[in-house]
């Protein structure tokens, strides 16, 4: 039985941690000149009776600042409220920092606090989280994002790097493009497609980079290569654009994983700028967003496939909430970070290319306490 008491919110913490050895660049980070850091924030929400539910913000470049928005933005707005009104603490933490919010960074914390708060209420009640949101237990088919830009990376070593997902069980791949010339990042494309076989399915991200014109130029070739879908190929500020490239494709464009709750989402399909809808619970506004924008995309008959970039916790609340939203499929990556395994625990199973969803209380994720001390973010200099 719930007793309220019990249940308010005692304090929120976030904490930095970060893998940087293996980064690599996608075509939005090279075009810039910047790097593309999976720093990882992890967000602790605690009850007055020491339960805690833990979240995860993505926040590339920006961590210290996510981080200070949980801290100072977020926690005195949730603090001492109770810890099961998920949706409404989610539109008092979005009312109350609007001026200063609505997108980007503040979004990113605000999905950080919000999945605590999802794994808190399963921990409390004894409930997996995607039980809680009503869906069935189900695997649930993944696809391995590769093929980033990294100077020793040759097209040899791309296609080998492409070809060990598949001999990893997965049947679905993508390939980072637009960092280099189009001739350059067709061959790449090319030499996959040539190298994994018909059994094999390829996409594209372009991450933003192209303007229309190029796009339909890339797109048009993609097309004659079978690439299942064409992924933020023009900035997510331009969805006529992107609505002028859907319509002349018969490829699917999908996207914008780059857009910031239902509001944004809503114009994205709205315009006709996507055929396939891609969120995350660590960015977009957390599972309550998620779900929001699965039932947005789902009202317009367009599939929501979850992105995923960095930690193992935001991984895995998108999976709980893709279960309920009914995805066809999740992003996934197979690139060394072994904070992946330190934050998920064994949350993160897969086999035959499909994931299991976690069947323990909340999450299901059980950090690695040294976790904190070993991937400790550096100080800048
Ligand atoms: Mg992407």
């Amino acid at each position: 039985m719930l007793r309220s008491r019990r249940m308010k919110i005692k304090s929120v913490q976030a904490r930095k941690v970060s893998y940087r050895e293996s980064y690599e660049r996608d075509a939005l980070a090279l075009r810039a000149g910047s790097e593309h850091y999976m720093d990882v924030l992890v967000v602790m929400v605690e009850t007055v009776d020491g339960a805690v539910g833990v979240g995860e913000s993505l926040s590339y470049g920006g961590i210290d600042t996510v981080a200070s928005a949980v801290e100072k933005m977020l926690a005195p707005l949730v603090i001492g409220q109770e810890s099961y009104g998920v949706r409404s603490l989610w539109e008092r933490m979005y009312k109350a920092t609007y001026r200063l919010g609505r997108r980007g960074l503040v979004i990113s914390a605000i999905s950080g606090v919000d999945t605590a708060l999802w794994d808190l209420l399963g921990k409390e009640l004894g409930s997996p989280v995607y039980k809680l949101l009503g869906a069935a237990r189900r695997p649930i088919k993944g696809y391995i994002t590769g093929g980033y830009y990294r100077e020793d990376k040759d097209i040899k070593k791309l296609v080998e790097e492409e070809k060990s997902y598949v001999q990893a069980g997965f049947d679905t791949v993508k390939i980072k493009i637009g960092g280099l010339s189009m001739k350059e990042d067709l061959e790449r494309v090319f030499a996959v497609r040539e190298a994994l076989g018909k059994q094999v399915s390829i996409a594209c991200d372009a991450n933003n980079v192209y303007d229309l014109n190029t796009a339909m130029r890339v797109g048009r070739e993609l097309e004659k290569l079978g690439v299942i879908f064409f992924e933020e190929p023009i900035m997510t500020d331009y969805p006529d654009l992107s609505a002028s490239l859907a319509r002349s494709l018969d490829m699917p464009i999908a996207g914008y994983e780059t857009a910031y709750t239902k509001f944004e989402y809503r114009d994205l399909i709205e315009k006709h700028a996507v055929d396939i809808v891609q969120a995350d619970a660590s960015w977009n506004g957390g599972i309550t967003e998620l779900l929001n924008i699965g039932t947005l995309a789902s009202a317009h008959g367009l599939p929501l496939i979850p992105h995923y970039s960095a930690g193992g916790i935001g991984f895995v609340a998108s999976l709980h909430a893709a279960a309920a939203i009914g995805s066809p499929m999740i992003e996934y990556h197979l690139r060394p970070n072994p904070l992946r395994k330190k934050l998920a625990g064994d949350a993160i199973k897969y086999e035959s290319g499909s994931f299991q969803l976690p069947d323990k209380p909340g999450l299901g994720v059980s950090i690695q306490p040294e976790v904190f001390e070993e991937f400790k973010l550096a100080e800048a200099a």
